[in-house]
């Protein structure tokens, strides 16, 4: 691919030279570098074409590890002497698209799982740069030094917050599972999600009112768990639309050309309030209530 388009340009340039009386082309190559001179009478130009070989790259390797809580490096270093070997580490098996998260350091892990560890050489001047490569690493789970101490565990309903199980056997030290209480065959994260039973979550009744909204305040709303009897409030938001005169009339209109005053003993005898605080009609219309 790049020797063709490296011969395009040479074939380009020497057609080009060619309509030039009195000018000629020399060429010569030395291993990947290849050295045009056309020459006339008034000067010399020299035109060089690198041909940029592929990087030699000694691919690093995986290292045996198990979770010891710290930072671990992941691989044993690679090695390049056609340029600098450059790392980033996924946990999904797909190379960074991001550029910026290769460096040159060793990359390291910490929790147990698998890693993906990409390398690639970014060439010097004689050579190019390579594709990233993936060696793929696992942090294994720090292997129990206790004898199980293994229970047989009754099948349990889930609640509405808690997940049920099916019977099992399970060690009282470390909490793995076990289809047997010889410990023998033990359940792996599949299995034993398929051995759970997910909590139901809580069945709200309709909710009752237990405290009333109110033109200035809001009030509260509570639902009970059918099953469990837990509780939730919700907030009802004040009370809106336009109110009657007579059944305010009671209040004191001190307020009513002032702002900013509580909303308790703010009065409304001609005026609404919207969820926002808004006063509808009235002399004072316009001005923003403020609530507690
Ligand atoms: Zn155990
Ligand atoms: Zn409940």
């Amino acid at each position: 691919m790049r020797t063709k388009r490296i011969m395009s340009i040479v074939l380009t340039l020497v057609m080009l030279l060619g309509t030039f009386p009195g000018m000629s082309l020399t060429a010569s190559a030395a291993g990947n570098t290849t050295e045009i001179t056309p020459t006339n009478t008034s000067g010399t130009m020299t035109i060089t074409l690198t041909i940029k070989a592929a990087p030699t790259v000694t691919a690093p390797t995986a290292k045996t590890l198990t979770y010891n809580g710290q930072k671990q490096e992941l691989v044993n270093a690679g090695s390049t002497e056609d340029g600098t070997l450059y790392y980033a580490v996924t946990t999904e098996n797909k190379a960074p698209t991001d550029e910026s998260l290769y460096t040159t350091s060793i990359p390291t892990g910490t929790d147990v799982g698998t890693y993906y560890v990409w390398y690639k050489a970014i060439g010097d001047e004689s050579h190019s740069d390579s594709d990233a490569e993936v060696v793929t690493v696992t942090i294994k789970e720090k292997t129990e030094a206790h004898t199980h101490k293994i229970q047989h565990v009754e099948a349990k309903e889930p609640t509405c917050t808690e997940d049920g199980y099916e019977a099992h056997y399970e060690c009282t030290e470390c909490d793995k599972w076990f289809k047997d209480l010889g410990g023998h065959y033990q359940l792996d994260e599949t299995e034993k999600a398929e051995m759970t039973k997910k909590a139901t979550g809580h069945k709200w009744d309709d909710g009752v009112i237990t405290e009333a909204a109110t033109y200035y305040e809001t009030g509260t709303k509570t639902y009970t768990c059918s099953v469990c009897g837990e509780t939730k409030a919700e907030t009802i938001p004040v009370k809106t639309g336009r109110s009657s005169s007579s059944s305010d009339s009671s209040d004191s209109d001190s307020d009513s050309s002032g702002g900013g005053s509580s909303g308790k003993s703010g009065s409304i005898s001609t005026k609404s309030i919207d969820v926002n605080g808004n006063v509808f009609g009235g002399p004072s219309a316009g001005f923003r209530y403020a609530f507690k």
